[in-house]
């Protein structure tokens, strides 16, 4: 059941979704996509690339598509020093887009993580990505978590308003970071590794999101909305984001700019939710009640199937 309260919020943001909907469904015919990496850039050791080689990678794949994406920037990953600030720099000198994802990374539903705290991570990490090309006022909350007690959440929404900040929210999740632990993992016992199979599991598992994402949203707008995707700064995108914009492309989804999907009114909603987060379809399918619909537990599971898949190749 939805609590009434909720249903009259939902009710309201619906018929002013509606009003948008006409001018903006002309603007975007085909399903589209907008990619988006957090925590980067990142300046960890990985087995066969290093910092600037898989920097330069990702920025190769997504000029080699004109793609242009958006990277969510946590200072003390990289950002902070000059090695790490140059990489963040040629994200912003190829046309993408800068946002913030705080200095440490903490973790807003963390009992020990005071609103205050967060909010001082965020006007820190602004300092420094707001002297790079490409900067906008976006915040992308770490883990989606967007705090566990009603007045961080409120107080969180209260001050991106007044630092002129958006949610920039992700409609489409992936668990991307796992295949790239996974990786990772594999290539640290073996340097010469056939990890062909971690490729194509990770193709799948993007498909799969995407296709259950892409569902989710006619079931709950009735329509494709603009997707917002999420991926990190790491290894397995420095490897294979050329592979997963030809499966897009291959799939006839049209891949716009993170502005452009950002302009879908859906990314104004807020989710009446006691501690909302995760993929903002999936936290309005929980304000709506729906709980464990069809399909949901392979929106959570954080790619185990995958990853069980690649013991029959051994890894
Ligand atoms: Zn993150």
């Amino acid at each position: 059941m939805i609590p009434l309260k909720n249903l009259k919020l939902w009710l309201f943001y619906s018929s002013a979704i509606c009003i948008f909907l006409v001018s903006f469904s002309s603007l975007v015919a085909a399903q589209s996509v907008a990619f988006t990496f957090d925590d980067g850039p990142n300046l960890i050791e990985t087995p066969r690339l290093n910092p600037e080689q898989r920097n330069a990678e990702i920025l190769k794949a997504l000029a080699k598509h004109e793609v242009k994406a958006a990277l969510f920037v946590t200072a003390t990953y990289g950002a902070n020093q000059a090695a790490g600030l140059a990489l963040a720099k040629a994200w912003g000198q190829a046309g993408h887009a800068l946002g913030n994802h705080t200095m440490t990374h903490p973790d807003l539903n963390s009992a020990s993580t005071s609103l205050a705290q967060y909010e001082q991570e965020i006007l820190d990490c602004d300092k420094i990505v707001s002297t790079l090309p490409g900067y906008q006022k976006w915040f992308r909350y770490t883990y989606l978590r967007e705090g566990n007690t009603t007045e961080k959440r409120d107080g969180m929404r209260t001050f991106l308003k007044q630092q002129g900040y958006r949610n920039a929210y992700v409609s489409l999740d992936t668990s991307d970071w796992r295949l790239d632990e996974k990786l990772i993992e594999v290539l640290n016992k073996n340097n010469d590794a056939d990890v062909t199979p971690i490729k194509h599991a990770y193709l799948t598992h993007v498909k799969q999101r995407a296709l259950a994402y892409r569902l989710l949203s006619q079931q709950l707008q009735g329509r494709d909305v603009a997707q917002v995707m999420l991926m990190h700064h790491n290894l397995i995108n420095a490897l294979w984001l050329d592979d997963v914009i030809v499966m897009f492309k291959e799939m006839g989804w049209t891949i716009v700019a993170p502005a452009t999907a950002f302009a879908d009114p859906i990314y104004q909603l807020m989710p009446e939710r006691a501690a909302p987060g995760q993929s903002l379809l999936l936290s309005m399918a929980r304000s709506l009640g729906l709980g464990k619909f069809e399909g949901w537990a392979r929106l959570v599971d954080d790619g185990d199937l995958e990853i069980e898949a690649l013991k029959a190749h051994g890894l």
